[in-house]
C-alpha cells in the first residue's frame, strides 16, 4: 500500500535565507545547539524542526527543541555519550542534558512497497514507520505545514518544501497531505489541529477542517496511554478552555468523554457548562501566572458531571453518601479508562477530591475538624468552591468553609453553633443547593 501523501513531492523547497528571517541562536536553547553542532562534526546533516521554529518564528517561547538528521539513531549514539534510543512506532534518539531532552529524529521516507516490514499498518493507521528517507520526505510526513520547516544548522537557513511560511504568516493551520488520509493514520493529528488552532489562535484551514467532525470516532482506535499523553497537553497549554470549546465545535470531545459530554448535552447552558468551564478557565489563569498545575483537579472537574449523577441515582436508591460515591466514581471511572488511560497518581486523588465534597455538608465539630486535617482537604475544598461558584451548591456554605479555615477557636465555636441552627433550604434554582436530585434520564 502506497502511504505517501499524495503532494508536492519533488518540487525545490524554498530558501529562507539567515537574513530574510527572525530566528537568532541566542533564542535556541544552548542544548539543542550542542547536538546540532555534534551532528554537523560528525558529518550528518541537522535542522531543528517542530514546534521549535515555529514558535521561535511566532516570537513565542518554545516548549521543547526537536532535531531532525540523516544520521541513523545508532549514529546519533554514536556520536552523544549521553545519548539514549527510544520508542518503537518511531525509533528516536534522545539526548539528555539534566532535565532537558533533545529529541533526535532521523529522517522519515515514504517509503515503498518492499519496505512494508518496517511499516505497519492496520485499518489505514500507522503502527510502526521506521523507513529513513531524505528531509523532502521527512518534510511531507509532518502533520501540518508549520511544522515543517526546517532551521539548517550548516548556514541558518530556513527550508520550506511545503509553504509553511506563508501558512504562518497568514496563522494558517494547513495538514500535509490528503487531510482525511493524514487524520486515518494518525487521529491524534484531529487534536493537534484542535490543540494548535486554540494554542497559537490560528485558523484551520476549510480541508483541514472538513473531516474533523465526521472522523472522530477514529480515536477509539487509538492507545489509552497516549490519549492520556495527549489529553495533558490540550489541557495543560494553558488555553484550555478554548481548547475545551473548539472539541466540543468539532465533536471530539464526546469521544474523549462520552459521559461528560452526555451530561452537558442534557443541561446545556446551565450549571454543568458553567461548572467545567470555570475549571479550565481557572487553570489557564494559573499556567498564566507560572503558578504549577496537575492534571488531578481538571481530570475531577472534567467527569464531575457524570459522577455527580451518578451518585444522586445511589443515594435515591438508598446508599450513603460514601457509598454512593464510591459506586458513581467507580463506574465512570472504569467506562473512562477504557478510553483514556488516567495514572493511578491522578486517578487516586481525583476520587479523593470527589468523596470528599459530601462531607462539607456536614458541619458540626467534630466532622468539620476532622475534614481540615484531611491530606486533600486543599484540593477539596477549591473543588467545592468552584462548585459554589457556579451555582451547584449554596455560596453560604463555601464561605463557611473559607471562615472556618481562617477562624480562631473562639470563632469556630460560633461558626458550629451557627452551622446547627442550618435547616435544608429551598432551592432558588433546580441546580442550586447541596448535591440533590435532579432529572438523570
Ligand atoms: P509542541 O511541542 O509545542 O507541543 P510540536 O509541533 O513541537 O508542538 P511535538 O509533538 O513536539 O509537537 O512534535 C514535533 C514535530 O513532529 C511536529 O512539529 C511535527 O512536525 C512532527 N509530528 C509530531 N506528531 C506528529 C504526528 N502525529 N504526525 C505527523 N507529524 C508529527
Ligand atoms: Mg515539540
Amino acid at each position: 500500500m502506497d502511504l505517501s501523501p499524495a503532494i508536492q513531492t519533488q518540487r525545490e523547497p524554498r530558501i529562507i535565507a539567515r537574513p530574510e528571517h527572525n530566528i537568532s541562536r541566542g533564542n535556541i536553547s544552548e542544548n539543542a545547539l550542542k547536538v546540532l553542532y555534534g551532528l554537523k562534526r560528525g558529518g550528518f546533516q541537522a535542522y531543528l524542526v517542530g514546534g521549535g521554529v515555529r514558535d521561535l518564528l511566532l516570537g513565542r517561547e518554545p516548549k521543547d527543541f526537536d532535531v531532525a538528521t540523516d544520521a541513523l539513531p545508532e549514529e546519533v549514539r554514536a556520536v552523544f555519550r549521553n545519548c539514549r534510543l527510544i520508542g518503537r512506532r518511531f525509533r528516536l534518539a534522545h539526548v539528555h542534558f539534566g532535565r532537558e531532552i533533545i529529541e533526535v529524529a532521523t529522517f522519515r521516507g515514504a517509503g515503498a512497497e518492499e519496505d512494508a516490514g518496517e511499516r505497519l499498518v492496520t485499518n489505514g493507521m500507522l503502527v510502526r514507520d521506521n523507513i529513513y528517507g531524505t528531509l523532502e520526505e521527512d518534510a511531507v510526513r509532518r502533520d501540518f505545514t508549520v511544522n515543517a520547516l526546517y532551521y539548517n544548522i550548516a548556514d541558518f537557513s530556513l527550508v520550506d518544501y511545503v509553504g509553511g511560511k506563508a501558512d504562518l504568516e497568514q496563522g494558517m493551520l494547513r495538514l500535509i497531505g490528503d487531510p482525511e488520509q493524514r487524520y486515518r493514520e494518525d487521529p491524534v493529528r484531529m487534536l493537534r489541529a484542535v490543540r494548535f488552532a486554540a494554542k497559537l489562535g490560528f485558523t484551520i484551514e476549510p480541508a483541514t477542517e472538513q473531516p474533523l467532525r465526521r472522523l472522530g470516532e477514529h480515536l477509539r482506535s487509538v492507545p489509552p496511554a497516549r490519549l492520556f499523553e495527549e489529553l495533558l497537553k490540550l489541557f495543560l497549554g494553558g488555553a484550555a478552555l478554548v481548547t475545551f470549546e473548539k472539541l466540543r465545535h468539532f465533536d471530539l470531545f464526546s469521544h474523549l468523554f462520552a459521559d461528560t459530554e452526555a451530561a452537558l448535552a442534557r443541561q446545556e447552558g446551565d450549571f454543568p457548562i458553567t461548572f467545567v468551564s470555570r475549571g479550565l478557565a481557572n487553570t489557564d489563569e494559573r499556567i498564566g501566572e507560572g503558578k504549577p498545575v496537575t492534571p488531578t483537579f481538571l481530570l475531577a472537574v472534567l467527569l464531575w458531571e457524570p459522577v455527580r449523577m451518578r451518585y444522586l441515582e445511589w443515594t435515591a436508591a438508598g446508599k450513603s453518601s460514601a457509598e454512593a460515591m464510591l459506586f458513581a466514581a467507580g463506574e465512570v471511572m472504569a467506562r473512562q479508562q477504557a478510553v483514556v488511560a488516567l495514572p493511578k497518581r491522578f486517578s487516586l486523588p481525583m476520587r479523593e477530591i470527589w468523596h470528599l465534597q459530601p462531607r462539607f455538608e456536614q458541619r458540626n465539630a467534630r466532622r468539620a475538624a476532622r475534614l481540615l486535617t484531611h491530606p486533600r482537604f486543599r484540593a477539596a475544598y477549591d473543588f467545592y468552591l468552584l462548585r459554589a461558584q457556579s451555582g451547584e451548591v449554596d455560596a453560604e456554605g463555601a464561605d463557611w468553609w473559607t471562615q472556618f479555615q481562617e477562624a480562631d477557636p473562639n470563632e469556630r465555636h460560633h461558626l458550629l453553633e451557627a452551622a446547627k441552627g442550618r435547616r435544608p433550604r429551598r432551592r432558588r434554582r433546580p441546580t442550586g443547593g447541596e448535591i440533590q436530585p435532579v432529572d438523570v434520564r
